[in-house]
């Protein structure tokens, strides 16, 4: 079965589980369970900011923060990434702890406390290799009804972040300038 991409890189879904035999969305509602929630959560997530800018540049500055292009972990716990921000998320998850957290609550707080103490990929680390995609060749998601499937559409990154403003102002990171500073 084929997989592809809707709106964003990272999560895929089997053909058939969302296109008709004419390449049309199928109904959401009869669409596997999980690629269903994928489906309202790309919606919600497709051009948000990336939450690794979010989390330097803060709401105040939110004009700063790159689009995000990149889409890894659960509906509700997934992080989301813009082309300069996946390398380190990448970098986390694969050698520095991350994969631990795959599939739990905690995937995307965990990424988030990382980051906010500095850690990055080295320089020159790649990302997830995607042949020949260019995220915005990619067809948009189906808008769903917010009447049946609220309860997986809205959450403001700012409000999923799920630290305390205490826990970001002792990370150090001066939501303020331009760039977090280097410690
Ligand atoms: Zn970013």
């Amino acid at each position: 079965m084929a997989k592809v991409s809707i709106g964003m890189l990272g999560w895929r879904f089997d053909e058939d589980d969302i296109l008709d035999e004419n390449g049309e969305f199928l109904p959401l509602d009869e669409m596997p369970e999980d690629a269903r929630e994928r489906m309202i959560r790309l919606d919600t997530i497709y051009n948000a900011p990336c939450n690794a800018c979010w989390l330097i540049h803060g709401d105040e500055n939110v004009d700063e923060c790159n689009t995000a292009r990149y889409v890894y972990g659960e509906p509700l716990s997934e992080v989301i990434l813009c082309e300069e921000h996946e390398p380190d998320f990448v970098y986390w998850f694969r050698e520095d702890g991350g994969s631990a957290y795959r599939g739990t609550e905690e995937f995307e707080d965990q990424f988030y406390e990382w980051f906010l103490k500095g850690n990055r990929a080295p320089e020159g680390y790649e990302g997830m290799e995607y042949v020949s995609t260019d995220p915005d060749d990619l067809p948009e998601p189906p808008e769903p009804d917010p009447d049946e499937h609220g309860d997986l559409m809205g959450g403001d990154v700012s409000d999923r972040v799920g630290l305390t403003d205490e826990e970001i102002a002792e990370s150090g990171v001066d939501f303020g300038s331009e760039y977090p500073s280097d410690e």
